[in-house]
């Protein structure tokens, strides 16, 4: 059926990268989409790999080029997925994981309707705080205001449609396989409209719902 992007969004501390990583590990069809962020690298944190670690106006002259998919200010910072490399391996077939805010997954959401969105909660909030201090790269502040826009992250659950808990990364890990799994036949209503039609026109599909025959026109 052709690639497919896949946002994963939760709120800070909740263990987003971790889960990630650990998703790219076991499946190795999966692409990574490598952010392009104006913050400052954290101890550890590798150019490259974990982002794009680019000034402000060199992120502006992105936006204004339109080399961004979409883009958010999150926490004080810009932070934007670039265009090309998903289209790219979009085109070849392949399954793109985002792991963005909820800004971004909404804009993502508007350009490609057939987009799955997965939102991971913690299991307590109470564990989402524990967490968000045991990390403890940030200054206070900072960790407040990241805290605070959890929380607000929180009312946009509606949005998505896939939610897993992670109370433990294993599980949380092979829950979004089950869900990647079935992401093929999950469709879309605009999916569903052009399978109809491409039905109704004589086209022919295989199991995946991919279109071995393009029906007359
Ligand atoms: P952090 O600074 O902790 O790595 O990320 C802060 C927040 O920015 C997280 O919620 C993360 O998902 C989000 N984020 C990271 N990259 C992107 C991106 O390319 N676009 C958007 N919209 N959000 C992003």
């Amino acid at each position: 059926m052709g690639g497919r992007l896949i946002v994963i969004s939760g709120p800070s501390g909740v263990g987003k990268g971790t889960v990630v990583s650990e998703l790219l590990n076991r499946d190795k069809e999966l692409v990574l989409s490598i952010s392009v962020t104006t913050r400052s690298p954290r101890p550890g944190e590798v150019d490259g790999k974990d982002y794009y670690f680019v000034d402000y106006s060199t992120f502006k002259k992105m936006v204004a080029t339109d080399r961004l998919l979409e883009w958010a200010y999150v926490h004080g910072s810009y932070y934007g997925t670039p265009k090309d490399f998903v289209m790219q391996h979009l085109e070849q077939g392949r399954k793109v994981i985002l792991e963005i805010d909820m800004q971004g997954a909404m804009q993502v959401r508007r350009r490609f309707p057939d987009a799955i969105l997965i939102f991971l909660l913690p299991p307590s909030l109470d564990e989402l705080k524990h967490r968000l201090m045991k990390r403890g790269t940030e200054e206070m502040d900072e960790q407040q205001l990241r805290l605070l826009r959890s929380l607000q992250e929180l009312d946009y659950l509606r949005e998505y449609h896939f939610f897993v808990v992670n109370v433990e990364v294993n599980q949380a890990v092979e829950n979004i396989m089950k869900i990647l799994s079935l992401v093929d036949f999950v469709v879309t209503e605009d999916r569903a409209r052009t399978m109809v039609e491409s039905l109704r026109k004589g086209g022919i599909f295989d199991e995946a719902g991919d279109i071995r025959r393009a029906g007359e026109n």
